[in-house]
């Protein structure tokens, strides 16, 4: 067992403004997105990954009806 080596979190943090609460997009099973949803409406949010992409841990998520 090797400790003490960080690794990239799995998770990117998540502001909804539709629900007033955090929440957190996991990386999916086959890692080329993250994806998460609202927990007031339940809208699914994904953020591809890939070259050039942000090193932004956070975003603020907007639902839009
Ligand atoms: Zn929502």
């Amino acid at each position: 067992m090797v400790r003490g080596l960080a690794r990239p979190t799995p998770f990117l943090r998540l502001w909804f403004d539709c629900a007033g609460l955090y929440g957190r997009a996991a990386r999916s099973v086959q890692g080329d997105a993250y994806t998460g949803c609202c927990p007031r409406c339940g809208k699914k949010i994904s953020f591809p990954i890939g070259p050039g992409g942000t090193m932004k841990r956070s975003f603020r998520v907007t639902c839009t009806p």
